[in-house]
């Protein structure tokens, strides 16, 4: 086993000079799978599963080893973009993937829809930064199960949001995969350094905000998920989607909300901490709490939620609560943030935008108050991220 290893180490040394390898390709591939499959599939007694950490605790593990150390890398790991440059105005970076089968599903998922939703999803975390969108860059991994006509679809989503956001496609990368699509997208934009929007800001008694409603996207999952496995039960079945159309679009072709963004700006509000909702409320009440040292209170009644996801719920058969989809369910990518107080008469005249809650001190937790007045500890449910693996 050690020759292996210390051959690989050996072939990776002389990388620089990989036409030799070329002489050996079947050697080459043989041992270099066996000495991959044997760091991928490690079973020492030391081994960790990645369920048993976590997405976060895994970023966190990864984040230790990487401390920024140039002076142009103002905010490096751990919030929606990272923040650069050494001038007054900053850029703004964020990058996101989809992978078929896990953030999306072909049998339901129209090309079109998941291009947009791709650059969406990224363009949103500028907008939690409190940034303005300029640039994206797509990288995407294809298999050849998809025809160029697939590949122009998606590019025609890819397109329109662009257009809508004012923004360009600038470059990526396109590669093959031996199954499904894979596509990524690094979105670029800008904000003055005074007026970007941390995770780390939120301060004792400021009022939690939110824009919107939440569920609605994990709820048209739902309807999408319910619809395909009575149709792979009975293919001549025709979905009935009517009367879902809201929660639907809310999956499928999400906005980011710029135009909060830009009605803040308006009133001359620069909340004191922002993120988008990607992973579901607690999740990011969780992160802003972390990041800030701060606690918080969250009225289970004053979080928004649309009647078709109240109607979602009531016709799945466990009993599934309006709220749960609220603060689990993930991808509504709606703006949740903290103001002072001092700002709540300006907040209260921007339609679409709630106050949910106040942040409290760092000793009395995180905590759904429900309408009976009690106070749960809030929880995020975490690994996976999105999609419908964690459902
Ligand atoms: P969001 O939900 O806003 O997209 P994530 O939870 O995906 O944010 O990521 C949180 C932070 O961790 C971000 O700063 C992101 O850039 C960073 N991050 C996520 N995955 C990795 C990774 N594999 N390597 C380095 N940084 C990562
Ligand atoms: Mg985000």
């Amino acid at each position: 086993m050690l020759g292996i290893h210390f051959l690989c180490v050996i072939f990776e040394i002389v990388q620089p000079a990989k036409n030799n390898l070329i002489i050996f390709p079947f050697i080459y591939i043989l041992i270099y799978n066996y000495y991959t499959m044997e760091q991928l599939e490690y079973a020492g007694e030391n081994r960790t599963e990645l369920s048993s950490l976590g997405e976060f605790a895994l970023i966190n593990r990864i984040a230790e080893r990487f401390k920024p150390n140039n002076k142009s890398t103002v905010k490096g790991i751990g919030d929606d973009c990272a923040v650069i440059g050494t001038g007054k105005q900053k850029v703004l970076v964020s990058t996101n993937t989809m992978s078929e089968g896990v953030q999306f599903d072909m049998m339901y998922t129209p090309l079109k829809h998941l291009g947009y939703k791709a650059v969406a999803r990224s363009l949103s975390n500028i907008a939690a930064m409190n940034g303005v969108p300029l640039q994206v860059l797509v990288s995407m991994a294809v298999s050849n199960r998809y025809s160029v006509e697939a590949i122009e679809e998606l590019y025609e989503g890819i397109y329109r949001c662009c257009e809508r956001y004012d923004v360009d496609l600038v470059g990526g990368d396109t590669t093959t995969s031996l199954s499904g699509l894979v596509i990524t997208v690094t979105a670029v934009g800008t904000a003055d350094e005074d007026k970007v929007v941390y995770r780390s800001g939120a301060k004792q008694y400021d009022l939690i905000c939110c824009s919107g409603d939440l569920g609605s996207a994990y709820s048209g999952l739902l309807v999408l998920e319910r619809e395909k496995v009575t149709y792979q039960a009975d293919p001549s079945f025709q979905p009935d989607l009517d009367g879902y159309d809201y929660v639907l679009e809310r999956f499928l072709k999400p906005e980011p909300r710029f135009d909060i963004i830009a009605e803040l700006r308006k009133k001359e509000i620069v909340p004191t901490s922002m993120i988008d909702v990607s992973d579901g409320l607690a999740s990011e009440l969780l992160h802003i709490c972390k990041e800030s040292s701060c606690g918080c209170e969250v009225y289970e009644d004053r979080i928004p939620i649309d009647y078709q996801t109240t109607r979602v719920c009531s016709e799945m058969s466990n009993n599934m609560l309006p709220v749960s989809n609220a603060l689990n369910g993930g991808e509504d990518y709606e703006l949740l943030f903290t103001i002072s107080q001092n700002d709540y008469e300006k907040v209260k005249t921007i339609e679409g935008v709630h106050v949910i809650g106040h942040i409290t001190d760092q000793a009395s937790g995180a905590k759904l108050v429900t309408p009976q007045n009690t106070a749960i500890k809030l929880v995020a449910q975490g690994w996976p991220s999105d999609s419908n693996e964690n459902k």
